[in-house]
């Protein structure tokens, strides 16, 4: 509830709206108790006096009424109708729309069908046959434009509700013995909810609008009942000669109407899941920087991560998803990064360019140096012009990464073009030159397909062309191949490996797979919450694990013609890192734990190229 207050007055015309509706919300709640005159008490010989004359604030109308009384019980009788009218078609629309929705079929095309004949008039026409028929009178203008906004309920809730009720959550409660009662009210209610009270608040307003419109043309409330319509009505003959009752009675309905209107939409943005998840929290474009501690000095090395630190700060809580880890890499080097998932290894990967968003992530710690450069808290065109250029990715997700709207070389173009000044043409070239690096066949005809028409090896290939495009130096490669099958996969790993010899890239390969790792990298860094619990060269680490973890995962992969041996999976679950145990975080599932594992922080530690932070590793590392 904060949150979406909060999400709300980020909305700065939404508070506007929010601020002017509650006034005029909140006057005419308290209208019987102010000391207004009566609204009815005409005085012929006073009408049309002019605003601020003395005893009438907003002077009179045409029978001598006191318009300042006449204003706020008009108003409340506005509000009031368009309330209701919205309560009615919500309620009687979202039950249709939820019942045609769940059972479908039949029952459905009936609901409908009426429906459809309702929204085939024009509803003010509608709403004006609906009063002829019942009778002018608010309560029947009410009914009447309840009824016209019916469809507009039911058509919106009948569409997401058919998406929900395929829902496996939905086949679960029917399996459970649910009655369709229960489901509908407990399980497909709650979820429409939202898009009902977004739906009220866009349309409240119209409401108002339209009640307002049959009064004017005096369908709707009856003398000496009064509505803001019925006002502007009466005002109307007298427009020319004495325009302030008219103009004042304007005023309000513009003040109502706009200021519902602003809020419904801030209440739209603010409890849409889809705008929710992101587009209105706004993430910054490069990652949040609050470094403490000193800063380590640069290395040789062609990209050096050192003591990063990365932290995502929800409410409260801190989670640590990056821990002190230290990785480097050389040019032509391939580095595998291994750990279990939500270990943080594509926090770390991320962190490097400044992708991680923010809020939540922050980098607290630590730097990322690029050929000595710090770029934790680089401006961001700086980090920007690397981006793609000096240090691309590969991620797990291919068809997620391609614009689905877009013909792949478009896509290969534009990543060209946004780093080099070169023509359409000149970039087509480099595209289809791409598509042949990467193994694509007739890459000339291919560059014209769009995404879907592709097979998921073949739209890796294409993410991998799009990370070659500029040349990078570093490739950070986060589960390139989790999404595809095997053969596929040993194809994109041969890929890569061709690359990295050819072009003398550096390649992060991250991923949970040992077996991947044997067959790529020089070096691994195995992380576990965040940390780096062991790091060496992969035929060092594979022959001997120093790290019960590692071991646990090593024994996780099976091999060909080994007969049978028992595959080990890692019993319990990874801790989550907002609230790590002290000292070794594995130990609480590992059989060699002993209670000082538990204490105090364990190091690094180890001689050569083999490091690892236990205090009773597997092996004694040389
Ligand atoms: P993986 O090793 O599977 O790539 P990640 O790097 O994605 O793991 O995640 C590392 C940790 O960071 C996880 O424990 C995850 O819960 C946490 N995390 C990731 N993104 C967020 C976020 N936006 N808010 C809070 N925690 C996050
Ligand atoms: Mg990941």
């Amino acid at each position: 509830m904060m949150k979406f207050i909060k999400l709300l007055f980020r909305n700065q015309l939404a508070a506007v709206g929010a601020v002017i509706l509650s006034i005029i919300v909140f006057l005419a709640l308290i209208t019987p108790f102010l000391p207004l005159q009566d609204p009815g008490a005409t005085d012929l010989p006073n009408k049309f006096l002019p605003p601020f004359t003395e005893g009438h604030f907003l002077g009179t109308d045409h029978l001598g009424r006191d318009m300042l009384s006449r204003l706020f019980w008009g108003t409340r009788m506005s509000l009031w109708v368009g309330f209701v009218a919205a309560m009615i078609a919500a309620t009687v629309g979202s039950a249709i729309g939820i019942t045609s929705g769940y059972f479908g079929g039949r029952v459905d095309n009936i609901f409908m069908r009426f429906v459809d004949m309702l929204m085939a008039f024009p509803y003010i026409l509608l709403a004006m046959a609906i009063v002829a028929a019942l009778g002018p009178g608010l309560n029947n203008a009410l009914i009447a434009v309840a009824v016209v906004n019916i469809p507009f309920f039911a058509r919106n809730i009948r569409g997401i509700t058919v998406g929900l009720a395929q829902r496996e959550f939905v086949d679960a409660a029917k399996l459970a013995g649910m009655g369709h009662t229960r489901i509908i009210l407990f399980e497909l209610l709650p979820n429409v909810l939202p898009v009902i009270v977004i739906a009220m608040s866009t349309t409240i307003g119209w409401m108002i609008l339209e009640t307002a419109g049959l009064s004017f043309l005096g369908l709707g409330s009856q003398p000496p009942q009064a509505d803001l319509g019925s006002m502007l009505g009466d005002a109307r003959d007298d427009l020319f000669t004495d325009p302030h009752p008219s103009v004042i009675v304007g005023i309000a309905i513009f003040l109502i109407v706009m200021s519902i209107n602003l809020l419904g939409d801030g209440v739209r943005d603010a409890l849409d899941p889809r705008l929710r998840s992101g587009a209105l929290s706004r993430p910054l474009p490069s990652t949040m920087v609050d470094r403490g501690g000193d800063i380590p000095t640069p290395t040789e090395d062609l990209l050096a991560i050192q003591n990063l630190e990365t932290q995502f700060h929800v409410g409260n809580r801190i989670y640590r998803a990056v821990n002190d880890v230290t990785l480097t890499v050389k040019p032509g080097e391939c580095l595998g990064v291994i750990g279990e998932s939500g270990s943080g290894k594509s926090v770390t990967a991320l962190s490097v360019m400044g992708l991680v968003a923010s809020p939540p992530g922050v980098i607290t710690g630590g730097a990322v140096r690029y050929e000595g450069n710090d770029l934790i808290g680089a401006p961001y065109e700086k980090l920007r012009q690397m981006r793609g250029d000096k240090v691309s990715y590969i991620f797990q997700d291919p068809l997620s990464t391609l614009h689905p709207l877009y013909r792949i070389g478009d896509q290969l173009a534009e990543a060209i073009q946004s780093h080099h000044p070169v023509s359409n043409a000149e970039a087509r070239k480099r595209a289809i030159k791409l598509l042949k690096d990467v193994r694509i066949p007739n890459a000339e005809s291919r560059i014209r397909n769009y995404p879907h028409e592709m097979s998921g090896g073949m739209r890796q290939r294409v993410g991998i062309a799009m990370a070659l495009a500029n040349e990078p130096e570093v490739i950070i490669a986060d589960e390139p191949t989790t999404a595809l099958d095997v053969t596929v996969q040993a194809q994109i790993l041969a890929l890569l490996d061709d690359l990295r010899r050819d072009r003398g890239l550096a390649i992060i390969f991250i991923t949970h797979d040992f077996g991947v790792v044997a067959q790529l990298c020089d070096r691994v860094a195995v992380m576990y919450a965040g940390r780096i619990v062991e790091q060496g060269l992969t035929d060092e680490v594979l022959a001997h694990p120093a790290h019960p973890y590692t071991k646990r995962l090593i024994a996780c992969v099976p091999e060909l013609g080994e007969g049978r041996r028992v595959l080990a999976a890692i019993p319990g679950l990874p801790p989550i890192v907002s609230d790590l145990p002290p000292g070794c975080a594995f130990a609480p599932r590992c059989d060699k734990a002993r209670p000082e594992c538990s204490q105090g922080d364990i190091a690094l530690e180890g001689a050569g190229s083999q490091t690892v932070r236990c205090l009773y590793p597997e092996e004694d590392i040389k």
